[in-house]
């Protein structure tokens, strides 16, 4: 592998002069899809290429394909010069709350529904690679989106959107935390959420809903406490308070699919607040290593 040249930090100056031309970023992207992974044609399995037409692709010496950096990453058949999908990256990844479609229609000229589409792209390289698992104290709650949550004792769902959350409560603060949506409040819609994101050993905490009892044969240092309204997990509320403030700011009503995607951009940044530094790397990385994706079955 060699060593290649990652972009670090969140300098939109230095940014634009690393990525001033379409060139720069099929580069960025060879460098990393080619030094990662060995050559092999996606057509015919060949390993032997040289240099192909299209920008820093590779051309099997076999069968002839000429296959960009692009080719099935999350930037492939990108309906806008390359050089403005790295801008939105930058964009979402290394702004604090990220940007909504309409804003990123506006500052780039693009349509919305491009913005829309490209940043669901996003949104699904954002996802959690689900293989660390959160040790250690564990705070865990659910909560509505999109209406109303007083006066419904018995966490009866209506036509609003349930979310679990955990939080990884860590010396002077917190640290990671995942949120899931899911169909209801029962056990068995708490158990895969569980069994993903949280280690069988870690020190689970949650409100006393009967939800939760049954999880304590598989999670044995899990205990239950009083919420008093939430004053019993400060941090966790506050997180909860930074979703919906969040979420409120940049869509009305969408899809529990939406939703999720919207919340998995969330936790990735939150994720990462601490090296925000490679964040964008991290991204593009993610973006290259996600297969493409249709959009026809998102609303
Ligand atoms: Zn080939």
């Amino acid at each position: 592998m060699n060593e290649r040249n990652q972009f670090s930090g969140v300098n939109s100056i230095k940014f634009n002069r690393a990525f001033s031309t379409d060139e720069d970023c099929f580069r960025y992207l060879a460098d990393i899809k080619w030094n990662e992974t060995e050559f092999q044609c996606k057509k015919c399995g060949y390993t032997k290429y040289c240099h192909g037409v299209k920008p820093f692709s590779r051309r099997c010496m076999k069968c002839k394909y000429d296959e960009s950096p692009t080719a099935g990453t999350l930037f492939d058949k990108c309906k806008f010069p390359l050089q403005l999908a790295f801008h939105i990256a930058f964009k979402i990844s290394t702004k604090k709350k990220g940007m909504s479609s309409l804003e990123l229609s506006r500052e780039f000229e693009l349509r919305q529904k491009t913005c829309w589409e490209f940043k669901w792209k996003i949104q699904q390289a954002m996802q959690s690679s689900k293989l660390h698992p959160i040790n250690g104290i564990v705070h865990v709650d659910e909560f509505y989106i999109g209406g109303p949550e007083e006066g419904k004792p018995g966490r009866s769902k209506g036509n609003k959107k349930l979310v679990v959350v955990a939080l990884e409560i860590v010396e002077g603060g917190v640290g990671r935390a995942y949120a899931q949506v899911i169909s209801d409040a029962s056990n068995t819609s708490f158990k895969p959420f569980f069994e993903t994101y949280i280690s069988k050993d870690a020190k689970i905490v949650t409100d006393v809903w009967k939800g939760y009892i049954p999880l304590k044969k598989d999670y044995p240092n899990m205990e239950q406490m009083k919420s008093e309204k939430g004053k019993n997990f400060p941090d966790l509320h506050f997180h909860i308070m930074n979703i919906k403030g969040w979420l409120r700011g940049i869509h009305q009503h969408c899809t529990e699919e939406r939703l999720q995607g919207y919340l998995d951009e969330f936790h990735f940044r939150h994720n990462r607040r601490s090296n925000m530094g490679t964040i964008f790397d991290v991204l593009i990385r993610k973006m290259i290593f996600s297969k493409p994706i249709r959009l026809q079955s998102v609303n």
